[in-house]
């Protein structure tokens, strides 16, 4: 009895120069919340920081800064 070989899972890969490890985001309209915590000598520290794209979001190649956007819904979905 063989085990089978576990899934290797598809990469995304720039068809412009092969690159498949560094990959950017650029977000439109973003609206940035930051949540911060007021010390007792009246000093803040950031508690949280969150960030929501209310417009396009577009995923480029890393390395040749080929737009990659058709990648970005699979890309969205790996990223843990
Ligand atoms: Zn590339």
């Amino acid at each position: 009895m063989s085990l089978s070989e576990p899934k290797v899972a598809n990469l995304i890969v720039c068809p412009h120069c092969g690159n498949s490890s560094e990959f950017f985001e650029i977000s439109d309209d973003v609206i940035t919340t930051t949540h911060y915590v007021q010390n007792a000598d009246g000093s803040f520290t950031i508690e949280s920081k969150s960030a929501q794209s209310l417009g396009d979001v577009k995923l480029f190649c890393g390395n040749c800064e080929e737009d990659l956007s058709s990648f970005h819904q699979r890309f969205s979905e790996m990223i843990f």
